[in-house]
């Protein structure tokens, strides 16, 4: 998703000492059991999420169970499965006998009876129902969204980005382990469809006035992902000639919408044209590309990315940058669009490592603009969104307690990657370090580890004090210079030990560090501008 607007531009106001002052968030026991691949969890891998889900919009209810099959990696006899209050568990069945269970918080544990022998595929049934939390502030602060459009028709989404999947169905709410494929089998009242992630399989007319849509994802999908969105909806389709083949392209707008979406959502092929080329194939083409009219701004919902901006340029008609080009395009589309390779072909295997998500989609902005207007302005868009940098706690949040960092993992995660491009020098190289990543951890979960590490070997520079420059400190170096006799030196300082990245300054590559190096000709230092740095002349010692 994309940093709250609104609210963003107030903490901008604030002088940085009063943000910095905010206190550490002191984490609980219900933290840990979500964030942590704990003993619960660590011994079973999910393979598969048969979802059945019927929803009330009369009550605000939801009912339905979650049959999750699993592959067995080591034995066991306590299984932790999330569903967070109000919902409740109604029983949990496995080869056909009722188990036992407890809740602590939002986690449920169940006592197998049947052994778990280590490689054997299990299937455990859990029934469920109640009034799922209402989303407040959708899609930042998620949940379910009861709304009706502006015909007064009822329109029903789900949202739950960090909130957890958990929110409304049943699962192993932890980024770090994704089914291979699920089933999503929504039921709404016969007035509605229902337009959820992957493939429609079967739609299904009960004798109870309501309709089943049988969705399909056949590849990994994190959980947070898997939606919900059902109203009164028109659909069209395309199809896209793209790396991998044929792609099929379906929008769904609202009925009413359908002129104007025929027109905007025109953006989505010169999108995928471009995101190939940087990022390589769009990963999802056995289940399509779909953009989704829902009521909230947006979410980078798999292989249905939810789309809110109005059918209008820029970020709900606003420019993020600053510099005119981010009106030249449909944020929603666009940034949305740039998860499904950065964030859900890549995903973080925890929450505080969002960055891998939102860094490379921020920066797919300044791509997707360098790709509509050249070079200059994609520099330029990356350029003019370092206002938004907050400065205010790092980016990589504490680990093991689904925490997130920083907002800053947006325009400084972007300006970081910029930054890296240039010590690169290389776009063919740049290029296909971005493409690597992505074949390399081609359906994965990953760590900042192995993003990082792959980073640096494929450029053939050590970027470690850079990603720990730029993640783990709200401090921005300084490239500190003091001149004497019309001779140059210069210095990093503010700055983790070790910290020596080149950079471009006065036309020329130097090769700072944080001891003072002299010798360059002249009086004042112009850093290149492409570099996420302050340069400051030295204060008198
Ligand atoms: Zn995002």
């Amino acid at each position: 998703m994309q940093m709250r607007g609104v609210v963003m531009l107030g903490f901008l106001a604030l002088p940085s000492a009063i943000v910095a002052q905010r206190a550490p968030k002191v984490f609980s026991h219900a933290d840990t059991l979500r964030g942590s691949n704990g003993p619960g969890r660590s011994w079973w891998d999910a393979a598969f999420y048969d979802l059945h889900v019927s929803v009330n919009p009369a009550d605000s209810s939801i009912r339905g169970y979650n049959a999750i099959t699993y592959r067995v990696l080591k034995p066991a006899t306590r299984m932790q499965i999330d569903l967070q209050h109000p919902l409740d568990v109604d029983s949990m069945v496995q080869d056909g006998s009722r188990l036992e269970f407890n809740r602590d918080s939002d986690a449920f544990f169940v006592a197998l009876k049947a052994a778990q022998a280590a490689g054997a595929r299990k299937t455990i049934s859990v029934y469920y129902h109640g009034k799922p939390t209402v989303a407040k502030r959708p899609p930042w602060d998620g949940g379910f969204i009861w709304q009706r459009d502006s015909l007064g028709n009822r329109w029903v989404a789900t949202a739950n980005e960090g909130f957890g999947a958990s929110a409304w169905w049943p699962n192993k709410d932890y980024l770090a382990d994704e089914p291979d494929s699920q089933r999503i089998a929504i039921t709404f009242p016969d007035s509605m469809i229902d337009v959820s992630n992957g493939r429609l399989r079967s739609t299904t007319h009960n004798s109870d006035g309501t309709t089943t849509y049988e969705w399909f994802v056949s590849e990994p999908i994190n959980n947070y992902n898997v939606e919900v969105n059902a109203g009164q909806y028109a659909h069209f389709s395309d199809t896209y000639d793209g790396e991998k083949g044929k792609l099929t392209l379906d929008f769904w707008p609202l009925a009413y919408h359908l002129d104007t979406a025929k027109v905007q959502f025109q953006q989505a092929k010169p999108m995928l044209e471009c995101f190939e080329h940087w990022f390589g194939p769009y990963p999802w083409y056995k289940d399509g590309y779909k953009l989704i009219e829902a009521p909230h701004l947006g979410m980078e919902h798999q292989s249905g990315v939810a789309y809110g901006n109005h059918y209008k340029n820029g970020y709900a008609g606003r420019d993020l940058s600053g510099t005119g080009w981010g009106m030249k395009w449909d944020f929603i589309i666009v940034h949305e669009s740039a998860h499904e390779w950065w964030g859900n072909n890549i995903t973080a295997k925890d929450q505080a490592d969002m960055w891998i998500h939102e860094s490379f989609a921020n920066y797919a902005e300044g791509i997707y603009t360098e790709c509509r207007d050249g070079k200059q302005a994609g520099a330029e868009y990356i350029i003019g969104s370092r206002t938004r940098i907050q400065n205010d706690q790092p980016i990589i949040a504490p680990y093991g307690v689904n925490a997130e960092g920083s907002g800053d993992m947006y325009y400084k995660g972007g300006s970081m990657l910029h930054t890296i491009r240039q010590l690169v020098d290389d776009d063919e190289k740049w290029r296909g370090i971005l493409r690597g990543l992505q074949s390399t951890f081609w359906h994965q979960t990953v760590t900042a580890a192995q993003v990082e590490n792959y980073m640096s070997r494929r450029a053939g520079i050590d970027l470690s004090k850079v990603f720990q420059q730029y993640l783990t400190t709200t401090k921005v170096p300084v490239l500190e210079y003091r001149t004497v006799n019309g001779t140059l030196s210069y210095r990093w300082q503010n700055v983790v030990p070790g910290f020596a990245m080149p950079v471009r300054a006065n036309g020329q590559w130097l090769k700072p560090t944080t001891e003072w190096k002299t010798g360059l000709k002249g009086d004042s230092l112009s850093v290149d501008k492409n570099f996420y740095v302050e340069a400051k002349v030295a204060p008198p010692t």
